[in-house]
């Protein structure tokens, strides 16, 4: 069936929550100490299928269970293929592995100079400050440490990360991830972002975080005090649904904007979610009118328990047509596969070009349409009524 959009509404409200006073429901650490991370917390609100259930009897040794009040209402609890549903609700798939799949599938151990920091590109470091987050997604590349539940036992280690940043100067750009640094206290965020920013070299510092999405609660005015600090600050949020864009969310990126933090999104293609080009396109829109520029869209990384969530990556370039043109150009994010083993963000292109040779480029347009663009000019005369210097007219011609 297609994906219809409802463009007017934005979910709003309280939910299965009706009963709890406002001042709790918009309190971000009740939301956290109200997370349903039980099997059986789970069937006081919803009937599980038998594939859910074995996933979550199974969670806690992979990754563990834990959703949000705010998040779990955006669930259709009737609808086992739910998108939301898929993304926080183990399933029995998590228990299959196969030979392609990896525990650490972007070899990020090894790139890492200092525990918690990975320094693969020449000029950008990836900081991972923790490993907890606001809720568990079931296809999360770092489900190797994030909340522990392997026992990894990943500890930040901020004062070694910094000095390792400090002692290179090289590295112009430090993304905070984990986990979700968001979860960091006011206090412990402020202290690493002003040691980053009193480090001359670091130009551009960026947050990855999907806590607006899980826990908008925690955009607080006193931590968008602190963006607007020791701004610029940028943030990648995380989004892969339309159903997630909720007025609660758009009011958080509201905020944040609103603070001076330019706001971009990842997100990840995922079977049964978003692998369809209506629904990324609502969601492309939804972004946009929450002031969210889409950053990225991921091919899944190779996971250990993740194939039930593998896209054919035929689908995403075919998704990828499906935008670029058809819509505005902001909306159209840059399909990525992060490559196994440590390769860096390789870009994934539908091709427009048909033939390049010296002489012409012929291409292709959104509606398949073909084009020829000369790349010579000849034979080449004055322009009628121009009269060229004596010594003539140089042309460069630059060529890759
Ligand atoms: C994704 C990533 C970055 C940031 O990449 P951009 O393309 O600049 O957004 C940096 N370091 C690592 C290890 C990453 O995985
Ligand atoms: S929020 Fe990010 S780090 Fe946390 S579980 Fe989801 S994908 Fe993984």
């Amino acid at each position: 069936m297609p994906y219809i959009e409802d463009r007017a509404s934005w979910f709003e409200g309280q939910g299965l929550w009706q009963h709890i006073p406002a001042s709790d429901w918009l309190d971000w650490t009740w939301q956290l100490k109200n997370r349903i991370t039980t099997v059986a917390q789970l069937e006081q609100f919803m009937t599980l299928t038998a594939e859910e259930r074995a996933g979550c009897v199974f969670a806690n040794q992979k990754l563990a269970l834990a959703i949000t009040p705010y998040f779990f209402n955006l669930i259709d609890r009737n609808d086992p293929n739910c998108p939301i549903r898929k993304q926080v609700i183990p399933r029995a798939g998590e228990m299959v592995q196969s030979d392609e799949e990896m525990l650490d599938s972007l070899g990020e151990d090894e790139h890492s100079p200092v525990p918690g920091l990975v320094h693969r590109y020449p000029d950008r470091v990836l900081f991972l400050v923790t490993d907890r987050c606001a809720a568990y997604c079931r296809y999360c590349t770092r489900s190797r440490l994030v909340s522990n539940a392997q026992d990894y036992n990943f500890h930040p280690e901020y004062e070694q990360g910094l000095r390792y940043i400090e002692a290179h100067p090289e590295v112009r750009d430090v993304l905070l991830s984990g986990g979700d640094p968001l979860l960091l206290s006011d206090r412990k965020l402020e202290h690493l972002l002003s040691r980053l920013r009193a480090i001359k070299h670091v130009e551009f510092i960026r947050i990855g975080s999907r806590i607006p999405v899980f826990l908008p609660q925690r955009i607080t005015p006193e931590l968008c005090e602190i963006f607007k600090k020791y701004g610029p600050i940028w943030m990648s949020i995380h989004v892969n649904h339309p159903k997630e864009a909720t007025a609660e969310l758009k009011a958080a990126c509201e905020r944040l904007s609103f603070a001076g933090v330019p706001l971009g999104n990842q997100s990840v293609l995922l079977a049964g979610v978003n692998d369809d080009a209506d629904v990324m396109k609502a969601l492309v829109h939804r972004l946009l009118r929450m002031r969210v520029r889409p950053y990225y869209i991921y091919q899944m990384d190779l996971i250990t328990g993740g194939a039930h969530f593998k896209v054919d990556v035929r689908k995403g370039i075919e998704i990828i047509r499906a935008l670029r043109g058809h819509t505005t150009g902001y909306a159209v994010p840059q399909y990525v596969i992060d490559a196994p083993g440590g390769g860096g963000k390789v870009p994934i292109n539908p091709d427009y070009v048909e033939k390049i040779t010296d002489d012409e480029v012929i291409f292709r347009n959104y509606e398949g349409q073909s084009f020829r663009y000369p790349l010579k000019s000849t034979p080449m005369k004055a322009v009628d009524g121009a009269e060229l210097p004596a010594s003539g007219i140089e042309l460069v011609t630059v060529r890759p």
